[in-house]
């Protein structure tokens, strides 16, 4: 993966799948195509819209080219079947909790509870996985995202928080399932989804994916929206030593810290809510899946309400934690039960008044899928995902507004 700003046209036939998935804009930026086809065929680099986006350097070959196809959040995100106990709004769902990392450090430094980190490290140290797959900061590019392989608790902790900056977890698959190691795996939605579809062609990557952990996921800024926050902030991508978006308290502030000493920070409404969220690339604004429904857990912010509306107001942290599989909610269960993990339960109903944009999301996804594909002529396909039934939830008049609101993006928007 390359994360100096290229000219993503392809230098292949511009006709490849993973071209014109990437030209219509339904690229999620996860990486699969590049371990699909070898890096020496497909690289990801940051596009000029400030996108991780494939860069085809030599033709494929027929099998790559299937199993993309099969892989692709991009060409197609699927459940095999509609199963008992599939929520309208939630998908897949075993058990909901809300709770903490009893950690106070990985708590603090965590994005909302550190729940994640919490059973992230409870794995390591229980033997469960030889180690954990997870996006941290570059080490050498304080806002380059890239894939570590965390074996220890100063691992996980460095990984903590999130990054609101495009990922490719995935485009390093190859080297994790070389490992041939147990291990657990931390991503966006769509990065599990392509992981899952991944792991019915990889026998070893399927034996050794011992959880799939995700977050809920509002969509992915360009690093541009990163850049924009820190010219607001005063500063810029030269001078920094470290960024991060949030964490540090919860929700935590964005915070330069420039390499001559300076510090710069603002408050998560004004970094995420009036900067970052208006740079998410349109794959994300039309996706099926804003909250993991292919993981074994999934954590999210536990937001406490106000009005109505989420408050954002500084406290210890609170992650969602949704247990989607046997595994995961064995997993999470064992987790409380070594004590590294404090959580109670929740109604189902809850979890709304926490994730109202997602609620939005589920319902007017269908409607956005179809306007994307009479703009676009093309849209990737989404089965068994609930979706129509999610859209007779939604009030009508705001869905069909919504809806024509992004055929316009969709016929204005460059990628
Ligand atoms: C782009 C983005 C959008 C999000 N949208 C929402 C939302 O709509 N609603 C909501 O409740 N939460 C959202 N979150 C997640 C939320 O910020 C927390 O991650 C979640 O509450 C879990 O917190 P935690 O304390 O359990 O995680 P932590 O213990 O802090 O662990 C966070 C984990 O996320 C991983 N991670 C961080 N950034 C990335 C990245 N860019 N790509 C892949 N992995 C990453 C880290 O490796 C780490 O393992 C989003 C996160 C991101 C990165």
């Amino acid at each position: 993966m390359n994360q100096a700003i290229h000219d993503a046209s392809p230098v292949a036939d511009p006709a490849e799948p993973v071209m014109q998935v990437a030209r219509n804009g339904y690229c999620t930026g996860c990486g699969a195509c590049e371990s699909i086809a070898g890096s020496d065929t497909i690289t990801m680099r940051t596009s000029r819209g400030g996108w991780l986006r494939p860069t085809v350097l030599k033709p494929l070959s027929e099998h790559a080219r299937a199993v993309i196809r099969d892989v692709c959040p991009g060409m197609t995100v699927r459940h095999e079947r509609i199963e008992a106990g599939h929520h309208l709004l939630w998908g897949p769902l075993v058990a909901v909790r809300a709770g903490h990392s009893t950690d106070p450090a990985l708590r603090r430094q965590g994005s909302s509870g550190g729940g994640i980190s919490a059973i992230a490290l409870h794995l390591l140290e229980s033997g469960k996985v030889a180690f954990v797959a997870q996006i941290a900061v570059s080490r050498t590019d304080p806002l380059a995202n890239e894939l570590q392989i965390s074996r220890n608790r100063a691992d996980i902790l460095r990984a903590a928080g999130s990054r609101y900056a495009p990922s490719a977890p995935l485009g390093r698959l190859r080297e994790i399932i070389a490992l041939d190691q147990p291990f657990a795996f931390v991503g966006k939605p769509c990065d599990i989804a392509a992981l899952r579809r991944y792991a019915l062609h990889d026998a070893r990557l399927k034996a050794n994916l011992v959880c799939a952990i995700s977050f809920m996921c509002a969509g992915v800024p360009s690093i541009l929206g990163t850049h924009e926050l820190l010219k607001k902030l005063g500063t810029s991508a030269d001078e920094l030593k470290t960024f991060r978006y949030r964490g540090d308290g919860w929700p935590g502030m964005a915070r330069a810290v420039t390499r001559d000493g300076r510090f710069f920070q603002t408050d998560y409404n004004s970094s995420w809510g009036t900067v970052l969220n208006r740079h998410l690339q349109f794959r994300c604004k039309i996706c099926p899946d804003g909250t993991g429904e292919f993981a074994d857990i999934v954590c999210a912010d536990a937001w406490y309400g106000k009005d109505g509306y989420p408050d954002f107001t500084e406290r210890d942290g609170r992650s969602l934690l949704l247990s989607r599989t046997r595994t995961g909610e064995e997993l999470v269960r064992r987790a409380i039960e070594s004590g590294a993990i404090e959580a109670d339960d929740l109604p189902v109903d809850d979890i709304a008044q926490m994730q109202p944009y997602q609620v939005y999301r589920k319902q007017v996804v269908w409607g956005r899928r179809l306007a994307a594909r009479l703009a676009r002529g093309s849209a990737p396909a989404y089965t068994n995902m609930g979706l129509f039934r999610a859209a007779l939830s939604a009030r009508p008049v705001s869905a069909l507004r919504d809806a024509i609101g992004t055929f316009r993006r969709a016929k204005g928007e460059k990628q």
